[in-house]
């Protein structure tokens, strides 16, 4: 059997669920396949735990504070099957609220692995359901360890179904999940030792930032190995894992090892040689800025297409393809530059646009100026422990035209969206200049800057 529809979009995440919602909302027959649970990546197994987790940790950092507040608290534990209960329902909550959103807008879910059978047709358990136009937002998975033992190690996914706390962990990875994750686990009091294979946490961030959010990771508590290449991991009679890096080294004792080195885009299975669409040289599915991919009326976009891999994004370019081909806007589509994005670490990072050496390569060192500073947040002043906020621009040419604004500290999550508006819009240092702080407050370093 075939059915047909004006828009077929496979995968029920970020990208796919806005760009399915946008579709029908300018009159599109829609049909959306999902072969897990709705929401995708961000709401299942992504920012939405990850942030309730992170939401866990900073309560614990707060309740530490408390006492140089002038209150008398007494820690008695941290419940880790409580959050876990708390975050799972939660979860479930907004799994179904995609739901009901999607039937709603009159979409028809069709639940189950989709595979292209040809340019224009997508199979679902022996269903047909040809469209005009066919969306891939399949999203991406784990990297995973490629070592003797590596079975042994468990994934971001599976750091969401941990039922206990880990007592000692380590979690191998330098970039986004993480960093994250071990500021998360250590605020929550595990031992955690965080496996770099080179020197650095976040390194494709402004200096500034990395080293600050590294520094104060180890300051409080975060134990780094670097330059520690994984070899093996083995199971211990006494049933503690050890990872081995070829050099000899060994980290013993340990509860849990996350394997946290990178995504890859889901697009196996999809059947993407009987539709002829091509990949990139990553393994991506290959676009124009249009999310076209090589084959008429067939689209890419969000993480498996592989540009910036944030929800936000997603969302931004699923809605725009959809009013591109629905509602009469041919030139539509996602502008990737100047993103803003947020690393969960402890402390936050926010950041929009070009890193300090980003913008020396683009326009040479002598267009270059840096406005910088360094301070403790207010929040600290009667706390003996004081955790540094770093707060930079980046400026180009003779109007110093803003290229990057960074900060990482205190709130720097929250501070960042706005700021990256006036970054969108083109904003120079003296539009900064002519903008009255508000006191006190971190943000105001930004407007501050001399
Ligand atoms: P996904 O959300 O992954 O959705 C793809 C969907 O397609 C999935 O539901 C999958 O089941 C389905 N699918 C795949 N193949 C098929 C098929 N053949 N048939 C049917 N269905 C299929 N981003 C942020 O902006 N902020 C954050 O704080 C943040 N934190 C993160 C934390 C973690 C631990 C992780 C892993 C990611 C995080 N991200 C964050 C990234 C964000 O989750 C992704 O960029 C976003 O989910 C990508 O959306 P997408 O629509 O491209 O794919
Ligand atoms: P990232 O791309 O952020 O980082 C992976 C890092 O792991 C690499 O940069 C590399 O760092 C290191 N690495 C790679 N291979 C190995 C290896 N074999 N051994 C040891 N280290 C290795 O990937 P993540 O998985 O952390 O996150 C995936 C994406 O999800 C992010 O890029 C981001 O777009 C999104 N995300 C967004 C979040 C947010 O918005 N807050 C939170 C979480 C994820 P190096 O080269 O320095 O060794």
């Amino acid at each position: 059997m075939t059915k047909r529809y004006d828009y077929v979009v496979i995968g029920g995440g970020s990208g796919g669920i806005a760009s399915a919602r946008r579709a029908a909302k300018h009159g599109a027959g829609v049909a959306l396949i999902e072969g897990n649970r709705m929401g995708g990546t961000c709401v299942n197994v992504g920012c939405v735990p990850k942030k309730v987790m992170w939401n866990a940790s900073r309560i614990g950092e707060v309740l530490h504070h408390a006492k140089g507040y002038g209150f008398d608290v007494e820690l008695k534990g941290f419940d880790w099957n409580t959050i876990k209960k708390a975050r799972d329902a939660y979860v479930l909550r907004l799994n179904g609220i995609y739901h009901r959103n999607l039937d709603a807008s009159g979409i028809e879910k069709i639940i189950g692995h989709g595979q292209f059978t040809a340019a224009d047709t997508v199979e679902v358990d022996g269903t047909s359901y040809r469209a005009d136009h066919v969306l891939i937002a399949t999203g991406g998975r784990p990297v995973v360890a490629v070592v003797p033992g590596g079975e042994l190690a468990i994934d971001s996914d599976g750091f969401f179904e941990l039922e206990e706390q880990p007592r000692r962990l380590a979690i191998v990875g330098a970039g986004y999940i993480a960093t994250e994750f071990s500021g998360v686990m250590n605020a929550l009091g595990s031992e955690v030792v965080q496996v770099l294979r080179k020197d650095k946490v976040l390194r494709p961030f402004d200096h500034d930032l990395h080293e600050l959010v590294m520094q104060q990771m180890e300051l409080s508590g975060v134990h780094f190995e670097t330059r520690f290449l994984v070899s093996a991991l083995s199971r211990e009679d006494c049933g503690s894992l050890t990872l081995h890096a070829e050099d000899g080294r060994r980290i013993e004792r340990l509860d849990c090892v996350i394997w946290a080195v990178g995504r890859e885009p889901n697009t196996s299975g999809l059947g993407l040689d009987r539709a002829g669409i091509s990949l990139d040289d990553r393994g991506y599915i290959a676009t124009d800025p249009f999310q076209n991919t090589n084959v008429e009326n067939v689209y890419a976009l969000g993480d498996v297409s592989g540009r910036i891999e944030l929800t936000p994004v997603a969302i931004a370019a699923g809605r725009r393809l959809a009013d591109r081909l629905f509602n009469g806007e041919p030139r539509a589509r996602l502008d990737y530059d100047n993103v803003a994005s947020v690393v969960f670490s402890h402390p936050p990072i926010g950041t929009v646009g070009l890193t300090e050496n980003e913008a020396i390569e683009k326009f040479g060192r002598d267009s270059v100026r840096v406005y910088r500073s360094q301070f403790v947040n207010m929040y600290y002043a009667t706390l003996e422990h004081k955790v540094p906020t770093v707060a930079k621009l980046v400026t180009t040419g003779a109007e110093e035209k803003i290229v990057g604004c960074h900060i990482a500290g205190e709130f720097a999550d929250e501070i960042i969206q706005g700021f990256s508006v006036a970054v969108k819009m083109g904003a120079t240092k003296a539009d900064f200049d002519n903008t009255v702080a508000i006191h006190p407050t971190a943000a105001e370093e930004l407007v501050t800057l001399g």
